[in-house]
C-alpha cells in the first residue's frame, strides 16, 4: 500500500530523561489517535521516532511532545529531520536497541496516586500488595544493572511475568506498558521476615507485614529493606525504643528522620510552612528538615537539643502498608555503621547489624545500586537539597554546550557524590557518603563502576581536590598515573563550592562568593572556611577571610567545640588570665588540662591553623555554654540557631577588618560578657550576616553567591538573604544540588569544562 502523496515522514531523536518513564507508550498512543504511522524504540541514546501521515497531524504530534509529556519525563533536545516518505503500516514500539549509552537513569519515583487508588482497592488484583507499581513509579536506578533500562537489565530479571502481568506490560495502552517492574502476587518478589526464636513467616500476606508492625509497636528494632537499602525502623514516640536504637547503633546525638505514616500525623509533630509542605508531598520524598511541634509525640531522643527534625512520608507501597499497621510514626534511619554506606541485604545486615535488630523485613528484589534517603529543607521560601539521593539522583543536567572532553570529577571526602559530564550532559551521582573506612571507599569505587558502565565512559580529565589526604585525591593520583592516564586537575575546595552554585545557574561571569564550611585545603596549606573569593570559571581572588585560629588536637578540635573556643581565648589572653576567666568553655576544662593545651598551642604541635566559619560557631556554642563536645558536624550549628530563635534583631557584634581579614577578637572579648545564651547565639549569626552585607555592598555590581555547609543554617542563610535583597543586592545560592560538600564535584566538573 503506497501513502497519500499529501503524507511526511519525520525522523525525531529525543535525548534526556526519556526511559523507563512511559515515553514510547506515549508517543505510541499520540500517534494511534492522530492516525499517523511509523515506530519508536529506545535505545542508549535516548528515544528514536519515525513518524509519517499529513502535515497537520504531524505538527499536533511534535506539540504533544513538546507541550505535555509524561510526568516524569525530561526532554532535554530533538534532533529533527525529514526523510522520505515509507508508507508503514500502523504504529509500533520497536524492541530496544543497544548502542552508546547516553540516555539518563530515571531516578526512583514513589508511589503514584493511581497506584495507591489500586492498592486500597479490595476488587483490585493487587490490593495490599506491597511491590504495585507502574510506568510513574516505583524502582528504577535502585534495580538497574546496565542501559537501556529494560527488564532484563535489571534485578526483576529473576521474575518471570505471569500471563495477567505480561498482557499489561505488553499492551501499549495500558499504564503498566514496559513498566519494567511489574509484577503482583502470583509472580513477584516475596516478603519474608526473620526473628529471633521465631519462625520465618513467608508470602505476601498481611501477616508478614502485622507481624513487623506488631514487633515495632513492642519497642522492638526492625530493619526493613526498601528502594534503596534497608531502614532501621522502630517507634518514634518510645523514648526507650529510640534510646536503646541510639546506645546499640553507638549514635549518641546526631538527629534520627522519622516517617509518619499521614501528613495529618506529621502536622501533630512539626510547624509546617507552605514550602514546608510542598517538599514532604513531592514526589521526591526527602527526609525534609523542619521545625518542631511543642507537645510533639516524637520522643526527645530522636533529635536532641535542636529545634528542627527530619520528617517523611512513606514512599513505596510496603512503607506505606507498614505505617498503617503501626499507626504511629517510626524511625526510619539508614542500617549502616555511623557513617558506613548504606546496607542493602540481609547477610551483611545480620554480620554488622546483628546486634542492632531484633527482626528483619526483607525481601527478594535485589537491590543493585544503593542509594540512601534524600534530605531538603525550604529556605527563604525556597527548597535546598542537603543530601542528593533518592527521588533526586542521578541528577543528570543539559550542559549549555558539547564538550569534547569526558570529565569525570571526584568530590570531596564528606558527604562524597562524583560528576561526570560528557558530550551535552552532566551526571550527579546519588551522595556516596563520607570516605572514612573500607567499606566507603569501596562503596566510592562501586559507584564509580556503575557510572562508567552505564554510560561506556572512560574519563580524558579527572578533578579532584587540592587536599593531599583524601581519599578522593589519592584515588585520582593513583589513575592518573596509569598508562593512558587521563589528565589530573585540582581544584580548590571553596573555589569548587562556589563553582557548584555557578553550574547549578549557568554562570561563567565574576561573582562575589561567599563559602562559609567546616573546613577545606586552601592553597596556603592551612585550613580555610569562611572565604570571600571573587571568582569566574578560571579562576578566583581570595579578598576576605577570618583571623585564623588553631585547631588544637586538629581532628579532635571538630568533636570538641570547647577546644576552638579556648585557641581562640589564647590567642587574646595569657594562660593565667584564661585560668580565671568566666566562661563555660573554661569551665569545661581542668586547669591541667589547660596548661598542657596551652603548651600544645604555643609550640603548635597538632594545631593546625584555620580560618573555619564552622569552627568559629563551635567556639561561639561553646562560650555560650551550649556545646562542649558534639557529637556529628553541624551540631553546634543547629545548636545555636536553636538558641537563638524567638531572640528577634540581635545586635550584630564589633567585626573589624583590616586588609581583608575578619577580626573576631572583639566579639569574643563581648561574647565572655554576655549573660543570655539566647543573646550571645542572636548576636553572633547577625555579626557574621553583617560582614556579609557589608562585603558585598563594597563589591557592589557583583553577583553574591553563598555556599558551602554552614549556609544550611537557615536562620543565617535566610538573614543574609534578606539583608542583600534590602540592599539591592542579586544574591543566589543552590536549589538543586547540595550547597555542602555533596555540590563539590559539580564545582569542580565546571571547572574543567571551562579550562581543559
Ligand atoms: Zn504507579
Ligand atoms: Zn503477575
Ligand atoms: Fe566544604
Amino acid at each position: 500500500m503506497s501513502a497519500p502523496s499529501t503524507s511526511e515522514r519525520l525522523r525525531l531523536r529525543v535525548a534526556g530523561i526519556v526511559q523507563g518513564v512511559g515515553f514510547r507508550p506515549f508517543v505510541y498512543q499520540q500517534a494511534v489517535s492522530l492516525g499517523l504511522s511509523g515506530f519508536v524504540f529506545n535505545d542508549g541514546g535516548g528515544v528514536g521516532i519515525e513518524i509519517e501521515g499529513p502535515p497537520e497531524a504531524l505538527a499536533a504530534f511534535e506539540r504533544a511532545l513538546n507541550e505535555h509529556p509524561p510526568p516524569l519525563a525530561r526532554i532535554d533536545g530533538v534532533r529533527r529531520e525529514a526523510v522520505p516518505v515509507r508508507g508503514d503500516n500502523g504504529f509500533v514500539i520497536r524492541r530496544s536497541e543497544a548502542g552508546s549509552a547516553s540516555a539518563m537513569v530515571s531516578p526512583d519515583v514513589a508511589l503514584c496516586d493511581a497506584c495507591e487508588t489500586e492498592l486500597r482497592d479490595p476488587e483490585n488484583r493487587r490490593y495490599r500488595y506491597p511491590f504495585i507499581n507502574c510506568t510513574d513509579c516505583g524502582p528504577r536506578y535502585t534495580i538497574v544493572e546496565h542501559l537501556p533500562y529494560d527488564r532484563p537489565n535489571t534485578s526483576m530479571e529473576a521474575f518471570a511475568m505471569c500471563p495477567a502481568c505480561e498482557a499489561e506490560y505488553n499492551d501499549p495502552a495500558n499504564r503498566r506498558y514496559h513498566a519494567q517492574p511489574v509484577s503482583c502476587y502470583d509472580c513477584g518478589p516475596v516478603l519474608t521476615l526473620y526473628a529471633e526464636g521465631e519462625k520465618r513467616e513467608s508470602g505476601n500476606g498481611e501477616a508478614v507485614i502485622d507481624a513487623a508492625a506488631r514487633r515495632i509497636r513492642e519497642g522492638e528494632i526492625v530493619a526493613v529493606k526498601g528502594l534503596g537499602g534497608f531502614h532501621l525502623v522502630c517507634d518514634a514516640t518510645d523514648e526507650t525504643a529510640v534510646r536503646t536504637l541510639r546506645e546499640r547503633k553507638r549514635r549518641p546525638s546526631k538527629p534520627l528522620a522519622v516517617m509518619f505514616p499521614s501528613m495529618a500525623s506529621v502536622e501533630t509533630a512539626a510547624r509546617l510552612g507552605e514550602a514546608d509542605r510542598r517538599l514532604i508531598l513531592s514526589r521526591e520524598r526527602p527526609v525534609t528538615v523542619v521545625t518542631k511541634r511543642e507537645g510533639s509525640p516524637v520522643a526527645p531522643s530522636v533529635a536532641p537539643g535542636i529545634d528542627r527534625i527530619g520528617v517523611f512520608l512513606p514512599y513505596t507501597p510496603l512503607h506505606l502498608l507498614l505505617l498503617e499497621a503501626v499507626g504511629r510514626p517510626v524511625v526510619a534511619t539508614s542500617a549502616n555503621l555511623s557513617d558506613e554506606p548504606i546496607i542493602t541485604d540481609r547477610e551483611t545486615l545480620e554480620r554488622k547489624l546483628g546486634h542492632v535488630v531484633d527482626a528483619v523485613l526483607d525481601h527478594d528484589r535485589a537491590i543493585l545500586n544503593a542509594c540512601d534517603d534524600s534530605v531538603a529543607a525550604a529556605a527563604a521560601g525556597k527548597r535546598v537539597p542537603l543530601r542528593m539521593a533518592r527521588g533526586y539522583a542521578p541528577a543528570s543536567r543539559p550542559l549549555p554546550f558539547e564538550t569534547g572532553k569526558k570529565i569525570l570529577a571526584v568530590g570531596a571526602n564528606q558527604k562524597n557524590a562524583v560528576a561526570l559530564a560528557f558530550g551535552k550532559q552532566l551526571v550527579l551521582s546519588p551522595h556516596i557518603g563520607d570516605l572514612v573506612g573500607l567499606d566507603a571507599f569501596e562503596y566510592f569505587e562501586r559507584t564509580l563502576g556503575t557510572f562508567r558502565r552505564f554510560y561506556d565512559f572512560s574519563p580524558d580529565v579527572i578533578v579532584c581536590d587540592l587536599h593531599p589526604g583524601y581519599e578522593t585525591t589519592r584515588w585520582a593520583e593513583a589513575a592518573a598515573k596509569r598508562p593512558d592516564a587521563p589528565a589530573l586537575v585540582r581544584v580548590q575546595h571553596h573555589y569548587a563550592h562556589v563553582l557548584a552554585c555557578m553550574a547549578e545557574h549557568g554562570m561563567t561571569q565574576k561573582v562575589l562568593a561567599f563559602a562559609f564550611d567546616g573546613t577545606g585545603y586552601g592553597g596556603d596549606g592551612t585550613l580555610w572556611g569562611a572565604e570571600v573569593l571573587v571568582a569566574d570559571v578560571h579562576g578566583f581572588e581570595r579578598v576576605g577571610h577570618l583571623r585564623p585560629f588553631r585547631l588544637l588536637g586538629g581532628e579532635k578540635a571538630v568533636r570538641e567545640p570547647r577546644r576552638v573556643a579556648l585557641a581562640m581565648l589564647f590567642e587574646c589572653f595569657s594562660p593565667e588570665e584564661v585560668l580565671t576567666t568566666e566562661s563555660p568553655a573554661v569551665r569545661a576544662f581542668e586547669a591541667s588540662e589547660i596548661r598542657t593545651l596551652h603548651a600544645m598551642w604555643s609550640r603548635g604541635l597538632n594545631a593546625p591553623w584555620s580560618s573555619s566559619a564552622g569552627r568559629l560557631f563551635d567556639a561561639a556554642a561553646s562560650l555560650a555554654g551550649l556545646a562542649q563536645t558534639v557529637g556529628y558536624e553541624g551540631e553546634s550549628g543547629l545548636l545555636v540557631e536553636a538558641a537563638a530563635a524567638g531572640c528577634r534583631d540581635a545586635e550584630p557584634y564589633a567585626f573589624p577588618e583590616k586588609e581583608g581579614v575578619a577580626d573576631w577578637e572583639p566579639m569574643l572579648r563581648a561574647m565572655l560578657a554576655e549573660k543570655d545564651p539566647a543573646v550571645t547565639a542572636a548576636r553572633f549569626m547577625a555579626t557574621l550576616a553583617a560582614w556579609i552585607v557589608r562585603t558585598a555592598k563594597r563589591h557592589r555590581g557583583l553577583p553574591v553567591v553563598l555556599t558551602g555547609g554552614v549556609f544550611q543554617n537557615r536562620t543565617l542563610l535566610e538573614a543574609a538573604v534578606s539583608a542583600l535583597e534590602a540592599e539591592g543586592i542579586d544574591c543566589l545560592f543552590q536549589r538543586e544540588t547540595p550547597l555542602n560538600d555533596g555540590g563539590i564535584a559539580l564545582g569542580q566538573a565546571w571547572y574543567a569544562l571551562h579550562n581543559e
